[in-house]
């Protein structure tokens, strides 16, 4: 049974601004062109919502760019309350986000409310930290100069978003970018676009003004987006998405040194060591595989468990994931949702059957679900050979692949055998192993007996081809930052 009326979903897809957001105005493309926004749950139309063309494009740049030196000048505590009083909005407004969320993406409520509070709080956290951007001042050794050193906003930044997390990969980039006063144009996901143009509404009723935030949501996001990346009034680029697109930006990027940011993807190593609290690492690997139904960057991929407790694991896995609850993100206790799309599903589907004839074992699941949407069944495949080819990509659904390991150096190897680096996991007693392990897996972020580690107040990221800079935590408002040095005479130069 649906917890919210078919009425009421209707009458928050309606209340949803459906045109582009350009200098603090609601318009339609230039070519009056439109596109559909999907629910995965019944692969039926939401709504048509306006198509940027590239002059759309580049309207939203020129009205970032006309914005960018009055914000820049604006008190940092203006700032900060535009952005606290965004993050009570969206607090107050909080069911709205999450059901647009489960509409629009199909995650369930629950989870939806989830990242409405995660998303929120990137607002609140740059709203305390952008009073605290400050630089430095010193004597230089020879005592002859002065040195300030003071912190400029980057100038106006483009931000590319993915659908998994619609609300919160748009707060993590443009939150420190307001707090540091940069001006920006967002593109979101052509999938998930309906949640940024809420959020565009409510920065705009919390005060921001016309031309910071400009959203242009559009079907052809490399024509719409190239001209910009290749435009001098351009400083920042921030994306998040695959390492495929994420390489061909930095690529494009490169002709005018543009600064880049590079949320990209991510093959998750997730290690339970026969010390380990089997009840704990099993619900860690719950949390860390079918969180968002997999549909993660930081979803754990590869599960590798000591070979003495590696039967008993899965077992106890498999027991766990098979009793979740798949429906629409609408329907009480709906625990796992539709794939976002069937592109999305039969990827998921090709590698549990590439696993299989690779060796693996399905011990649940291992099919797709009849009927509309793009709904899966949640999996756990055993024995999976360590050069299985599901173990190389990124799966992106509710499909947890577990291989055993001999001994820790083993363990470290196997997690280490990527071109990813986003985060990794384990669960051990022993915190001297703990430790090692922080010291020797090549990730951004790392999850010491737990299966979650997003938080605003953290920086997130990751190292080899998972990216370049970090979201959330001080470090998030470097991003948006440049350093200026300035030298000053020595003001007793004359008395000496
Ligand atoms: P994607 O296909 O790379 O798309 C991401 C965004 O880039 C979308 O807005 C997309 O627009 C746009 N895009 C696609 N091609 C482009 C091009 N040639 N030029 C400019 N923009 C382009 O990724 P996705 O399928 O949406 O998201 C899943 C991926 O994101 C996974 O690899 C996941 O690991 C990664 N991710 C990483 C993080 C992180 O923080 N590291 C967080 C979340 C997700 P359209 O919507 O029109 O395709």
């Amino acid at each position: 049974m649906s917890v919210i009326t078919e009425t009421a979903e209707r009458t928050l897809i309606d209340s949803i601004p459906r045109g582009l957001f350009i200098d603090g105005r609601w318009r339609d493309a230039s070519t009056g062109g439109t596109f559909a926004v999907i629910d995965p749950s019944t692969g039926e139309e939401l709504v048509r919502i306006a198509d940027a063309t590239v002059e759309d494009g580049e309207a939203a740049l020129a009205a970032a760019h006309a914005a960018q030196a009055s914000w820049a000048r604006t008190a940092p505590r203006e700032r900060a309350e535009i952005l606290r009083r965004a993050f009570d909005a969206v607090t107050a407004r909080a069911d709205d986000f999450a059901l647009l969320m489960t509409l629009e993406m199909g995650k369930p409520l629950a989870e939806a409310r989830g990242e409405v509070a995660y998303g929120a709080e990137f607002l609140r956290w740059f709203s305390e930290e952008t009073a605290r951007i400050s630089g430095r001042f010193a004597t230089a050794p020879d005592g002859k100069t002065r040195l300030l050193v003071m912190k400029r906003p980057v100038g106006p930044c483009l931000f590319i978003t993915p659908w998994n997390f619609p609300l919160a990969m748009a707060t993590r980039k443009i939150a420190p970018a307001i707090a540091a006063g940069c001006t920006m144009v967002l593109k979101p996901a052509a999938l998930t676009p309906l949640t940024a143009m809420l959020f565009a509404q409510v920065l705009q009723e919390a005060g921001l003004p016309a031309g910071v935030l400009n959203v242009i949501p559009t079907t052809s996001a490399g024509r719409v987006t190239g001209p910009l990346v290749k435009d001098a009034r351009l400083r920042k680029l921030s994306f998040t998405g695959s390492t495929e697109v994420g390489r061909r930006l930095i690529a494009d990027a490169a002709d005018q040194v543009l600064r880049v940011s590079m949320e990209l993807g991510g093959n998750a190593p997730l290690l339970v060591f026969d010390d380990a609290d089997l009840d704990q690492a099993v619900e860690g690997a719950l949390l860390a595989k079918l969180r968002n139904g997999g549909e993660a960057c930081t979803a754990a991929n590869r599960i590798l468990v000591h070979e003495s407790v590696a039967d008993e694991f899965s077992t106890r896995l498999a027991a766990r994931v098979g009793g979740y609850r798949v429906a629409r993100g609408t329907e009480e206790g709906a625990q796992i949702g539709p794939l976002v799309d069937e592109a999305t599903r039969t990827k998921v589907h090709e590698l549990v059957t590439s696993a299989i004839e690779d060796g693996a074992r399905v011990v649940v699941g291992g099919s797709a679900i009849d009927g509309p949407g793009y709904f899966y069944q949640p999996t756990v495949l055993a024995d999976v050979p360590a050069d299985a080819r599901i173990l190389g990509e990124e799966i992106f659904g509710p499909v947890a692949p577990i291989v055993a390991f001999r001994d820790e150096a083993e363990a470290i190897a196997l997690a280490n055998a990527t071109e990813f680096g986003l985060v990794a996991y384990a669960f051990t007693k022993d915190l001297n192993r703990g430790l090692r392990l922080a010291e020797e897996l090549e990730v951004g972020m790392f999850g010491l007996n737990t299966g979650i580690v997003s938080n605003p107040a953290a920086p997130f990221g990751g190292v080899k081809q998972s990216g370049l800079g970090r979201e959330g935590g001080f470090e998030g408002i470097e991003e948006y930052l440049e350093t200026r040095y300035v030298g000053i005479a020595d003001p007793f130069a004359a008395a000496r």
